[in-house]
């Protein structure tokens, strides 16, 4: 349930209608007996992983994948049903908690096999298989040692899978490697087979696997970015272009406005200096929610009455300042867009990342914590 406090100060909206199209539009590039496997580590990439998960469990999802033991918990604390893989290392002193929680881990190379295999009392796992990303994952050409784990019989692994490391690329060479990737994965998985495993479960997609190597198969599609309804980049490299909207809206409310004589200045280190009569807002939102301080001294602006306020001065750690001199309309109260639509204008998360030289998937997992984030 919102609470009317939620949007007093500064929040994330998520769309719901925006969540199902893009789940529905991902669907449609689904290879026959593939499910998704949404990606919910980093909150949902920022954008409330629990929220998120309740939505998708709506829509029919039953997997997910996360990076981290205590990103489960909170999945199950909140009543998410359905698989909930972890990806990444959970230390030994933690392992007890992937059983009490019904979470499957990744065994990430043949020796952390071994110790949940000794661990015992069934812990379920994913078979992590490096194919040349050279992350997690054990070496697809050394599957020798991992089936002697599988032999002892003390492992429950339901699946393996692994992660293709240049799908987002049109370059003949990176298209090469994620060849070699697949058929690597599937050699690897045959070489377990080989000693009387079954592999119920095998999955490499991710966003840009599905959307340029959809034929590459698999039981999951582990989505991230595309499910946000994104790319990592505005002008990415997609063979299978689909009709995916933007989930998530940032916005923060003006706290109070400020008339600024000629030569006043404003914010921290006198950056500011208003040149004639200015009208300044103070948002309740900054730096600790996201808003990078690189955004300072009109590198930046925010959305108001369908208009751009530039931020003045240095972004702050909870405030930020803009200029409203232009925006006559502007009241205490009112929501300022940081992302999202206001009037005709819009802000997009590529526009934030742009400016901030990186890509979607990280300005977003850097949102604040403290942000509510609410269902529309
Ligand atoms: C983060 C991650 C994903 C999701 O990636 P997107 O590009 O956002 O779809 C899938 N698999 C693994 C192993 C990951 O680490």
């Amino acid at each position: 349930m919102n609470r009317a406090q939620d949007t007093g100060r500064a929040w994330i909206e998520i769309r719901r209608d925006a969540l199902r199209q893009n789940v529905a539009a991902l669907r449609t590039l689904l290879p026959p007996r593939c499910e998704l496997m949404p990606a919910l580590k980093a909150n949902a990439y920022g954008h409330g992983a629990l929220p998120v998960a309740r939505e998708l469990n709506r829509l029919g999802v039953r997997a997910f994948c996360v990076a981290t033991v205590g990103e489960g918990m909170e999945l199950r604390q909140g009543g998410v049903e359905g698989l909930i893989l972890v990806l990444g290392y959970t230390p030994p002193e933690d392992f007890a908690l992937l059983p009490a929680w019904d979470l499957t881990q990744a065994a990430i190379d043949c020796e952390y096999a071994k110790m949940l295999a000794h661990f015992g009392r069934g812990v379920q796992t994913h078979l992590a298989i490096d194919t040349g990303m050279h992350r997690c994952g054990e070496r697809w050409e050394q599957m020798d040692a991992l089936c002697e784990v599988l032999r002892s019989k003390r492992l429950r692994a339901t699946g393996a899978f692994t992660h293709l490391c240049a799908a987002d690329s049109a370059d003949p060479e990176a298209a090469a490697y994620t060849l070699a990737q697949a058929c690597a994965f599937a050699d690897a998985i045959r070489a377990l087979e080989g000693h009387g495993w079954r592999c119920a479960k095998r999955h490499l997609l991710a966003s840009y696997g599905l959307l340029n190597y959809p034929q590459l198969g698999g039981d999951y599609a582990r989505a991230g970015i595309a499910l946000y309804g994104l790319l990592s980049g505005r002008n990415d490299f997609v063979r299978h272009p689909l009709p995916l909207a933007p989930v998530l809206s940032l916005k923060a409310r003006v706290a109070l406005l400020k008339s600024l004589r000629d030569g006043e200045r404003a914010g921290y280190g006198l950056e500011y200096a208003a040149h004639g009569e200015r009208t300044i807002a103070v948002l309740s939102i900054g730096y600790a929610d996201g808003l990078p301080r690189d955004l300072s001294c009109g590198r930046g602006h925010v959305l108001l009455h369908g208009r751009k306020a530039p931020i003045v001065g240095r972004v702050c750690m909870d405030q930020t300042l803009v200029d409203v001199t232009d925006i006559p309309e502007a009241r205490r109260g009112d929501a300022a867009v940081v992302i999202g639509r206001s009037g005709g204008q819009e802000i997009a998360a590529y526009d934030l990342s742009e400016a901030g030289n990186t890509i979607t998937n990280e300005w977003l997992s850097r949102l604040g914590a403290r942000l509510p984030r609410i269902v529309v």
